[in-house]
């Protein structure tokens, strides 16, 4: 049957396939799958450990979720061998991205501490 299912992250209603009686969040679920949103497509992303990485950019980025999504970019154009290697800046964090040998995404964070003094 098809069903029209709002993306959990966006709202945006998506039709999708689903058996009769699919429930609300399978039929979300099936919507996240589908949408090509910004945390959609952080939720699809292929990585060694999805969890680990989600962990990683919440707590990184737990009052932004654009920084979210523009990690999601830089890691796809990764992927799609776009680029070699991507920095990112946020305050005195730095985050450097690539990949693995084995295709895997890397990332790279440094903390730069203000050393500079003022007289
Ligand atoms: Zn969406």
């Amino acid at each position: 049957m098809q069903y029209e299912a709002p993306c959990p992250h966006c709202g945006q209603l998506i039709f999708v396939d689903a058996p009769e009686g699919a429930d609300e969040v399978e039929l979300q679920r099936k919507a996240q799958e589908l949408c090509s949103c910004g945390m959609a497509r952080f939720e699809q992303m292929k990585v060694r450990n999805g969890n680990k990485l989600k962990e990683f950019a919440g707590n990184e980025f737990k009052d932004a979720e654009e920084c979210k999504v523009i990690m999601v970019e830089s890691i796809l154009a990764l992927q799609n061998n776009s680029f070699d290697r991507i920095t990112l800046k946020r305050g005195r964090k730095t985050y450097t991205l690539d990949l693995d040998k084995d295709g895997f995404v890397r990332v790279k964070s440094k903390y730069a501490e203000n050393t500079e003094t003022k007289f």
